[in-house]
This record gives structure tokens, C-alpha cells and sequence, in this order.
């Protein structure tokens, strides 16, 4: 079952358009990386198909029903989690009460975030402001989880953290994918994404330019799509 269809996306901010035709599928039960330089379009992608940023042409479809121009909250429920850059969590809210806050009913619980995330049980109690940066991006993931979603969107959720989180979180994405969790992600860690990763798609000025495995990504397509 196809869980997310984008078919030629345009959106603007202002008067400065930033997607000039985005296509792209989440069937369950992949990983799709979505790919692209700095400012090619990647944030701006999930922005419109949470409705965040208005699409002003293209479809978007999550679980079969169109989603343009429902509220992000709506559209979240029909199955999307969002781990926005930059992780929000309540800071004033414990990390226990953070997971219970998100909770939908399903799989997630928090006794299976924990057993995901250890670090987040070892804290449970702790206010989420007093958690390392990479703790927070785990209470971030497990938030998302927490609202038991067909698909996890990430959106750099590795960038700027310690090596050993971000190993953490790397082992956890792979767990997540062995159990079957639909993930869309963008990270630059290419290295640790391209393996985990079913098929993907790639952004350039706003444009789907590629869409394929990652064998299809040859090193010559890499070095023109994604080189400095
Ligand atoms: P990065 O890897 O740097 O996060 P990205 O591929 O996610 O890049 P976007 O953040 O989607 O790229 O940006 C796409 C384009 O839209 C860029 O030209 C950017 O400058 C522009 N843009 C992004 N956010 C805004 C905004 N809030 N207002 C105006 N322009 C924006």
C-alpha cells in the first residue's frame, strides 16, 4: 500500500517559490531518504505535506485520501509523525510526561520507547530541558512514535548531535525499519543513510531529479546530486 504520494509539488514562500515540481512515494513499510543539497527543497517538501507551507500546485495524498489544504493536525492523524529539525519537546514537562502527553493508541507505548531509547527511561523523570542534545532528538523520535504513525518523518534528526548518539539513533532508525515502521528521512550522513534506505529521491532546485535504489545512485550520480 502506497502510505504517502506526492505528484508535482509547488510551494512559495512569499513571492519566492522553493518546490517547482516534487514527486515522490512511501509504500509501507520502506524507507525512502530524501536527498538533495543545502536548500534544495528538502524541509520545505515535508513543510507542504504537513500543510506547514501551502502547496500552491501538485497533490498530495497520505493513506489514500488528498490532504491539501487540511490543517497539520488533521493530516498528522491520518497517520504521519513529524521529527521537525531542530527537535521540540516540552521543556517544562518531564520526559515520561513528554512520551504520555503524544500517546495515541497502538504499538507505541512507552515501555517500548524506553526499551528503543534506554537513556529515555534512565531519565523518565527528568525535566526534558535538562536533557543532552541528543537525548532530546530521542525524546523527539519517541514523541513522534508515540502517536503510533504509518509513517515517521525525520528531518535531520542526527545533525549537530555527539558520535556516540548519533550511533544510538542510527542502530535505533535500523531497529525501527527490521520492525517494519514506514520512515521518510532527509540526513546528510549519507554513509548511514543510503544502507537503511529502500529507495530514494533526489531534490534539485526544488525538482525531483532522481528516484531509484540506492545501487541506482552511483558514486557519478552522488558527486552531481549531492557533492560540494
Ligand atoms: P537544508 O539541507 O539546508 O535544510 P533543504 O533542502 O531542506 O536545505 P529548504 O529548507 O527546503 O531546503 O529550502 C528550500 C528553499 O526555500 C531555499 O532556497 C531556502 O532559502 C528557501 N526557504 C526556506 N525556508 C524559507 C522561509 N521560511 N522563507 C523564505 N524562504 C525560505
Amino acid at each position: 500500500m502506497t502510505l504517502l504520494e506526492v505528484r508535482d509539488l509547488e510551494a512559495s514562500y512569499g513571492a519566492s517559490q522553493a518546490l517547482f515540481g516534487v514527486s515522490l512515494d512511501v509504500r509501507e513499510g520502506e524507507v525512502v531518504a530524501l536527498m538533495g543539497r543545502n536548500g534544495m527543497g528538502k524541509t520545505t517538501t515535508i513543510k507542504a505535506i504537513l500543510g506547514l507551507v501551502k502547496p500552491q500546485a501538485g497533490s498530495v495524498t497520505v493513506a489514500g485520501r488528498s490532504v491539501i489544504g487540511m490543517p497539520t493536525h488533521r493530516i498528522a492523524r491520518l497517520g504521519i509523525g513529524l521529527v521537525p529539525e531542530g527537535r521540540r519537546c516540552f521543556p517544562n514537562l518531564t520526559v515520561a510526561e513528554n512520551l504520555v502527553a503524544a500517546a495515541r493508541s497502538g504499538h507505541w507505548t512507552f515501555e517500548r520507547v524506553v526499551e528503543l531509547f534506554p537513556r529515555l527511561g534512565e531519565r523518565r523523570e527528568q525535566f526534558a530541558s535538562t536533557l543532552s542534545g541528543g537525548e532530546q532528538q530521542m525524546l523527539a523520535i519517541g514523541r513522534a512514535l508515540m502517536t503510533n504513525p504509518s509513517l515517521l518523518v525525520l528531518d535531520e534528526a542526527t545533525e549537530g548531535l555527539a558520535p556516540v548518539i548519533r550511533n544510538d539513533i542510527w542502530s535505533a532508525i535500523r531497529l525501527l525499519k527490521q520492525s517494519g515502521q514506514s520512515i521518510l528521512a532527509v540526513d546528510k550522513t549519507l554513509s548511514e543513510l543510503l544502507p537503511v534506505a529502500n529507495r530514494c529521491v533526489v531534490l534539485e532546485k526544488g525538482v525531483t531529479v532522481f528516484a531509484g535504489t540506492p545501487a541506482d545512485l552511483t558514486p557519478d550520480l552522488q558527486d552531481r546530486y549531492l557533492g560540494v
